[in-house]
């Protein structure tokens, strides 16, 4: 790990600073579980929830995604963060549906179709996801569960919408007898906005280097063709040109 990923790692584990992004919810002394991909996304939730709560652990599934480097990711993201870390076979989500995600033959779709969700879109992936942290959260005694989901860059995925978190958060409580909550700190975000949270939480640079977001499983920047590496690129060229940007000297 170099001296810079140290560096974001300490200052993004440092207690809370009480700013508006961080203070809204239940607050030290609770405990959370991240559903955690090793990308961009769940890379900054991990970081957020790591200003929230006393004790985060960190899940990752494994569902028949192209890239294995993602898991390989996440782990080492998760561990250098003192986080402690757990990864689930998940692999049945892949063979339920035919996507491109999980099936290397299909050509992915550049652009999102008029009528359907683009063929990236795996089916049921965050409502197994949430099910199963629920459960393991449950076991665990863990009443907080943090998603990247956002609404605002869904890239036509229902299963990232407010409405279906917030149903599937009913819905579970009712299921298991239980009490979670279900926290979407990006769910109104765009991609720039998440940008400006990593560097607001110390890790940009951690972000933008060691997260897989890319289709093709290329960290840091990725491929930069396929669709997220193509939302990615622009939420980062966007939130580097904006004004509040303190990374500006950072090259694309
Ligand atoms: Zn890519």
């Amino acid at each position: 790990m170099s001296q810079n990923h140290t560096q974001d790692i300490q200052a993004a584990t440092a207690p809370s600073r009480g700013d508006a992004t961080l203070s809204h919810g239940r607050g030290a002394g609770s405990e959370a579980l991240i559903v955690f991909s090793g990308g961009q996304d769940s890379t900054t939730c991990l970081f957020w929830a790591l200003r929230r709560f006393s004790r985060v652990v960190a899940l990752t599934f494994i569902y028949g995604q192209q890239h294995v480097q993602e898991v390989a990711a996440a782990r080492t993201i998760a561990e250098e963060a003192g986080v402690e870390w757990h990864s689930m076979d998940v692999g049945f989500i892949a063979a339920l549906s035919r996507n491109a995600l999980t099936d290397s033959s299909i050509v992915m779709d550049q652009e999102k179709p008029e009528a359907t969700p683009p063929n990236t879109f795996v089916p049921g992936r965050n409502l197994f996801f949430l099910s199963i942290a629920a459960v393991f959260a449950r076991e665990r005694g863990i009443s907080n569960i943090v998603t990247g989901v956002s609404q605002t860059d869904f890239s036509g995925y229902p299963d990232c919408r407010d409405t279906f978190i917030r149903s599937l958060n009913v819905t579970l409580n009712l299921g298991l007898d239980t009490q979670v909550v279900i926290h979407t700190p990006l769910m109104w975000l765009d991609k720039a906005q998440t940008w400006a949270l990593a560097e607001e939480l110390g890790v940009f640079d951690l972000v933008r280097s060691r997260t897989i977001t890319c289709y093709r499983g290329i960290p840091g920047d990725g491929c930069g063709h396929c669709p997220a590496c193509l939302l990615r690129r622009r939420g980062l060229q966007e939130y580097l040109h904006s004004s509040q940007s303190p990374a500006k000297s950072y090259r694309l």
